[in-house]
């Protein structure tokens, strides 16, 4: 069977590269190989770095104005084909088209926040610090900067980073997941028809080898990652060796507290989207229903009839509700973690594992499938309450009031979303103040930050000080330089050999 060659993008160029090793890329629904990815080597990376710094002079000179119309025209050809995009995204990650749509255009919102970028790099004057002279601090770009991307969104997380990283007038690398590597290419065909100058943004694919290039490399300044929290432990403390700038989006554990005061039938809707929507590989999907006082005999058959029914179907389907796991190594993962599950005394009140794929449609029967699965009464110290499995798993933990809600999630080493579901607004506003994590939902089961706030978590959900996006990710890809001025007319007669102050 002939399989689509996946390549590289360097200088405005597809290129195979020199490495000579690929890896096979899967359509998850099907099981099938759909692709062939090529596997950067060190000089394949020195070849983007070099196309990089070569671009960056004339494009760190272009009018902020001039980078933004840039963006402008990518934001209408991305609009004109954010289908495409979903459903490349579909083919290789599985998650279903609706969600794709989605993904896509959460990534567009921040394009849509990087055409601003005129008015984001004014910068800050001061007029007359000192008599006859002013004082003002502009923002500049880095140089070279790269991004490393998950496979859980080959589109938004990319577009977490270039569209600011670009439009502060720097060249960017992006080395995407291996696992679903074609929405890049998309993206950087749309870039050059916008109009962006050659080596401004490339593509390098590949593995560890392109990313220990990445870090290694003198000329890359910064180092955007999102992944998991082990790898990007890795990169942020890598990096910072290498004199980079990191910031480092990791792993998560997002619980959802149910207060007995909450809309049950709006928690339960909220609870069943966010477990198994794209099947649980979200970095803020909920994975935990923290379930207060006597909500839980309430909550927990409703939840199990609900993840009995998903509509669990191959993502191309309109009505399709979760799609298939991303590879067969994820799926064994997950599973081993279900099994762990239930060895360890958890109650498995729904069992995703023994799904048979030809349930979900056409030629599915070899993909990696698997449905829905429910565990109750599961205990701080299992490991699939410990443990980030990123599948469609939802544990309920049972607690007796909010303070242990609170405590609890605390206590957990990850702290990228949570969610508090309750009409009590000093609940609400407690819950807000207290809870040691990132992103915070009220009555909002997935609560990732719209492009102009910025999305990061805390723990070890995030290493470095920035978050991605937003005025957070303007600060990242820009440093900051300040200017005294003075003219010789307010410039006093003879040495000073005192500290300076303001006259
Ligand atoms: P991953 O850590 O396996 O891979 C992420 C990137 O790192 C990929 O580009 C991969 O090729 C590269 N990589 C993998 N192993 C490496 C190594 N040993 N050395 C150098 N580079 C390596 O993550 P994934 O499985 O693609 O994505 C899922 C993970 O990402 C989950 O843990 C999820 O929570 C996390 N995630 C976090 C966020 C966030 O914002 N915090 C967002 C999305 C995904």
């Amino acid at each position: 069977m002939t399989t689509t060659p996946i390549q590289h993008y360097i200088n405005g160029q597809l290129a195979d590269g020199d490495s000579g090793r690929t890896q096979e890329v899967f359509n998850p629904a099907t099981g099938r190989v759909s692709g062939r990815v090529a596997l950067a080597s060190r000089a394949d990376v020195d070849a983007a770095v070099a196309a990089a710094e070569a671009a960056f002079p004339a494009w760190a000179d272009t009018p902020p104005i001039r980078r933004a119309r840039v963006m402008f025209r990518f934001l209408e050809l991305l609009n004109a084909h954010k289908d495409e995009l979903a459903r490349a995204i579909t083919r290789e990650h599985g998650k279903v088209f609706t969600d794709a749509q989605g993904e896509v255009a959460r990534g567009i919102d921040i394009v849509e926040f990087a055409c601003g970028i005129p008015q984001l790099l004014k910068g800050d004057y001061t007029e007359q610090v000192s008599t006859g002279m002013d004082n003002w601090t502009m923002r500049q770009p880095l140089g070279v900067v790269a991004g490393i991307t998950p496979f859980n969104f080959p589109a938004m997380v990319p577009m977490w980073m270039f569209p600011v990283a670009i439009a502060t007038g720097n060249c960017f690398i992006l080395k995407p997941s291996p696992l679903d590597p074609s929405a890049s290419l998309m993206i950087a065909d749309l870039l050059e028809q916008a109009g962006l100058p050659k080596g401004v943004f490339n593509v390098v694919q590949g593995d560890k080898e392109a990313v220990e290039a990445l870090i290694e490399h003198p000329e890359v300044r910064a180092l955007s990652f999102v992944g998991s929290t082990p790898i990007a432990n890795l990169i942020y403390e890598n990096g910072a060796r290498h004199g980079k700038r990191v910031q480092a989006l990791g792993g998560a554990k997002n619980h959802m507290v149910v207060m007995p005061d909450a809309n049950l039938d709006k928690a339960v809707d909220a609870l069943i989207g966010a477990a198994y929507g794209s099947a649980g590989e979200r970095c803020m999907a909920i994975s935990v229903a923290v379930l207060v006082g006597e909500v839980a005999d309430e909550i927990v058959p409703r939840l199990a009839e609900r993840a009995r029914a998903l509509k669990v179907k191959n993502g191309m389907e309109l009505d399709a509700e979760m799609g298939p796991i991303v590879t067969a190594a994820a799926h064994q993962r997950i599973t081993g973690y279900i099994d762990k599950g239930v060895e360890e005394g958890a109650d498995l009140v729904v069992d995703g594992r023994d799904f048979d794929g030809s349930r979900a449609g056409e030629g599915c029967a070899e993909g990696f499938w698997m449905g829905g699965t429910l565990f109750d009464r599961v205990t701080p110290e299992m490991t699939i309450y410990r443990e980030e499995i990123f599948g469609p798993v939802l544990a309920c933990v049972r607690v007796p009031d909010v303070a242990t809600a609170i405590r609890l999630i605390n206590e957990h080493e990850f702290g990228n979303g949570v969610s508090c579901f309750t009409e009590s607004g000093s609940v609400a506003r407690e819950f807000g103040r207290r809870i040691q994590v990132g992103m915070v939902g009220i009555n909002v089961p997935i609560p990732v930050p719209m492009a102009w706030h910025g999305f990061g978590g805390w723990k070890r959900s995030l290493f470095g000080d920035t978050h991605a996006y937003g005025e957070e990710g303007v600060r990242f890809y820009t440093k900051q330089k300040s200017i005294m001025q003075r003219w010789s007319d307010a410039i006093d007669a003879g040495a000073e050999f005192a500290m300076p102050t303001a006259k």
